[in-house]
């Protein structure tokens, strides 16, 4: 199976420098800037960003021109939280509850996929993101050293940091395979490739395996944590059940809230980014604030799974950071970042009844640079001289663009992931005129199609 699914992977061309010429707008750190130059460096920084003059004059030529007239730079979207070989499983089993999605049909499947399956899940995954403008992902998934999801991005060229899902069920096995990841995978790639720690739930695993995961987490950050931090995921109150479910399943209190809970455990950090956060208590916000642990909310699985609407305003009042994510293909069913960051904005106009709740503004932050913040990559995020070209260009000659007037307003209410022209990660131009150039789509379909029959032929919930 190797070589079918590296026939699917079209080797990424080397980085040249790249002058993207006099765009319509850049969206910068500073803020936007019409008719201006980005240079990329061949090392895959941002350079500069000016007047085309000033740029031409101060540094050397590029080896390549973009010229942006009618196009629109912005960051990169980080998905914050998601399970990109689950496209696999998108639209297999729908209009369940959720325990009965996830114990009658999700697991059982999952426990019959194969890595090579997984890995061509997620290499599917790892194409919609970047052809949506998600050039940074965070994914929570099965490891095995012949097929992940951290192999997929690797050849793909996405960045992303990626974690092995560890349950009550599986927590010997689970504890060696996350300690083979790091060693295998964390810092690949000049740390495009991180690994993380990836607890399914405080009510999938017991306080003891939590902590025992949180010991190792802190031995390997020791050993290979560097300048790329291993940093630790989980999901949070996602179901208003958790709490029961956690007391008496495990005979602890739970009862002031699952982010209290966890920071009780001592495994609720700076490191820790917490997925859904839906249902807090007063307790969970002061934990949160206490421990600087970040949250990344999924509106749009939330909403489809029937858990609820995170409350981000308050979130953020609080001073906690809050990224989004679009969580798995089973349960969102895209990975479409566009369509995540305008969902997070009208969910909040519509609960609170206040059309200045989550304004394109700060939704567009928090799908950017909260993501960033929350990983802990600094460097990624903005875009400002000195960080790393992680940019996506979006086609302003659209009718969607058509008048143009304020670019967040444009990319969180308008754009369409059709928009999406060019995508660079680390300097890398993946993306050129819509089209993948590290993914050889024919073979990526016919591998697909294969994993799947083998997937209905091996799995009776399938039928
Ligand atoms: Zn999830």
């Amino acid at each position: 199976m190797t070589a079918k699914v590296n026939s699917c992977y079209v080797p990424a061309e080397k980085r040249r420098s790249t002058l993207i010429e006099d765009a319509a707008v850049i969206i910068a750190a500073e803020g936007p800037r019409k008719n201006t130059s980005l240079l990329i460096s061949e090392t895959g920084n941002i350079e500069a960003i000016g007047p085309k003059s000033e740029i031409k004059e101060k540094f050397d030529a590029a080896e390549i021109a973009l010229s942006a007239r009618k196009l629109l730079v912005m960051p990169g979207f980080v998905n914050n939280h998601s399970h990109i070989a689950m496209t696999l499983l998108r639209g297999l089993a729908e209009d369940l509850p959720l325990l009965s999605w996830l114990r009658d049909k999700i697991w059982p499947l999952e426990a019959n996929l194969k890595p090579w399956q997984i890995e061509v899940g997620a290499a599917v995954g790892a194409a919609e993101c970047l052809l949506s403008g998600t050039t940074n992902v965070n994914s929570n998934y099965f490891f095995d050293p012949s097929g992940s999801e951290a192999s997929a991005a690797f050849n793909v060229g996405i960045r992303g940091t990626f974690s092995h899902g560890v349950f009550d069920w599986t927590a010997e096995q689970a504890l060696k395979l996350t300690k083979e990841f790091v060693e295998t995978w964390h810092g690949k790639d000049r740390g495009r490739i991180r690994i993380a720690t990836g607890a399914h739930s405080p009510y999938s695993c017991s306080p003891s395996l939590l902590k025992e995961l949180e010991a190792l987490r802190y031995e390997l950050n020791e050993k290979h944590g560097g300048i790329y931090r291993i940093l630790s995921t989980i999901h949070v109150a996602e179901a208003t059940t958790e709490a029961n479910e956690i007391q008496e399943k495990y005979k602890v209190s739970a009862r002031n809230g699952i982010a209290a809970y966890l920071d009780s455990l001592g495994v609720l950090t700076r490191d820790t980014i917490a997925a859904h956060a839906i249902h807090l208590l007063d307790d969970d916000f002061a934990a949160f604030k206490r421990t600087g642990a970040s949250i990344a909310s999924c509106p749009v699985s939330n909403l489809k799974v029937g858990m609820g609407v995170a409350n981000l305003p308050r979130d953020i009042a609080e001073g906690i950071t809050v990224s989004l994510g679009t969580d798995g293909p089973a349960s969102n069913n895209t990975l479409d970042m566009l369509e995540t960051v305008k969902f997070a904005s009208l969910l909040q106009k519509g609960i609170q009844g206040d059309t200045t709740a989550l304004g394109a503004k700060t939704a567009f932050d928090l799908a950017t640079a909260g993501g960033a913040r929350s990983l802990h990559l600094p460097d990624t995020g903005r875009l400002a001289p000195g960080m790393k070209a992680d940019l996506v260009v979006l086609d302003l000659a659209t009718i969607s663009a058509t008048p143009f007037h304020d670019p967040y307003n444009h990319v969180v209410f308008a754009a369409r992931s059709g928009d999406v022209r060019d995508v660079f990660v680390d300097g890398r131009l993946l993306v050129e005129n819509r089209k993948l150039k590290t993914i050889n789509m024919e073979n990526l379909v016919g591998a697909v199609d294969e994993a799947i029959s083998e997937l209905r032929a091996s799995s009776p919930t399938l039928a």
